[in-house]
């Protein structure tokens, strides 16, 4: 498994999300797929303090058990959903409160990558950082990234870290992928300006670009978007993107390759993606995404790739 830089740290190209955990899947089938991603090399886990009302985290902690040091965990706080008691969410207060939850929760004495999951419009970006940063000090925290921002606020984040000689954020997460491209057009340019890294989430738009969802088909049963409100399946499907999946179905296999693996491979050879978080129910799922990046796609092929299925955005 290919290894990026992630500030100090190193991260497997093909990370796990862990959003599943505690939610669709119970302690029990987060263990094996835990196991699974260590077998295939995986070595990122990316989950949040709200995942499973918090019960992600937990059960993250208990699967990993004293193989905790081999891997890097990255979790976040500062979600709207977040029980605050009043505090604002990017507020130092809730910081400092919202960081011993989640080391508790997780069973560990720091987590390495701390990430602000949506901005807080109510706290200046400095109050968040100037906290975080005490945590980087405190060795409670290795590196910090941010999730949800626009160009904007990377530029204004990454201004005040740097007057105020304060950890700067290392990555962003937003959702991209072959069907949402808009961090193309400005976040994935500030990213190569700013030296920062872009972590897609959704990045398998959750099922759809692994082929299983069909046009004129069943939605099976037992799947994510199965489980879904049919009013929220909008979100991410519909006949413009089923259409849009069978373009890419054929083009994979037209190059020997399958869905999963040019959705995978076509972030993975974005130079400023850090690591590909697919998210799993179960293992042969994780083994599958871990051998998903192996393509290796030029830019015009990458280009060629986005053309199938125009600009992606919503
Ligand atoms: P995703 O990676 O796009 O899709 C994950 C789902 O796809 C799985 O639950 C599974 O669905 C299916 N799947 C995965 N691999 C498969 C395979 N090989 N074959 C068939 N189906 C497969 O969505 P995600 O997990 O929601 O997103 C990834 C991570 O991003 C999350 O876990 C979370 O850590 C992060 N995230 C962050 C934010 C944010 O605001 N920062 C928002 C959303 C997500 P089934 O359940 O059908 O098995």
């Amino acid at each position: 498994m290919q290894q990026r830089s992630l500030g100090s740290l190193s991260v497997s190209l093909v990370g796990l999300g862990c959003n599943n955990f505690g939610g669709r899947i119970d302690l029990e089938a987060t263990r094996k797929v835990v196991d699974a991603a260590l077998d295939a090399g995986i070595q990122f886990f990316d989950t949040a303090d709200v995942y499973g009302g918090g019960t992600s985290e937990e059960l993250l902690g208990k699967a990993l058990g004293e193989r905790r040091s081999r891997v890097v965990i990255a979790t976040k706080f500062g979600a709207p959903r977040s029980a605050s008691d009043g505090l604002k969410r990017g507020s130092a207060a809730w910081v400092q409160r919202a960081v011993e939850s989640s080391l508790r929760r997780l069973g560990t004495d720091y987590i390495d990558h701390y990430q602000l999951h949506f901005p807080d419009p109510e706290v200046p970006i400095e109050e968040t950082l100037g906290a975080l940063h005490l945590l980087v000090q405190a060795g409670k925290v290795r590196e910090i990234g941010c999730s949800n921002f626009g160009s904007t606020r990377l530029f204004e984040a990454a201004e005040r870290a740097e007057q105020g000689s304060l950890t700067p954020f290392r990555t962003v997460q937003n959702r991209f992928s072959l069907l949402h491209r808009e961090p193309e057009a400005k976040v994935l340019p500030a990213c190569e300006k700013l030296g920062m890294g872009l972590i897609p989430y959704f990045p398998l738009e959750s099922g759809l670009l692994t082929g299983k969802y069909r046009r004129g088909e069943e939605i099976p049963e037992g799947t994510r978007l199965a489980a879904f409100p049919a009013d929220q399946r909008g979100r991410f499907m519909s006949d413009d993107k089923l259409a849009a999946v069978e373009r890419l179905a054929q083009y994979a296999e037209d190059h020997g390759h399958t869905l999963l693996e040019l959705a995978i491979s076509w972030l993975a050879s974005c130079p400023v993606v850090t690591s590909v978080i697919a998210g799993a129910t179960r293992p042969e799922q994780v083994h599958a995404n871990a051998a998903g990046c192996g393509w290796e796609l030029s830019a015009s092929e990458r280009n060629e790739i986005a053309n199938l299925v125009g600009t992606g955005g919503e």
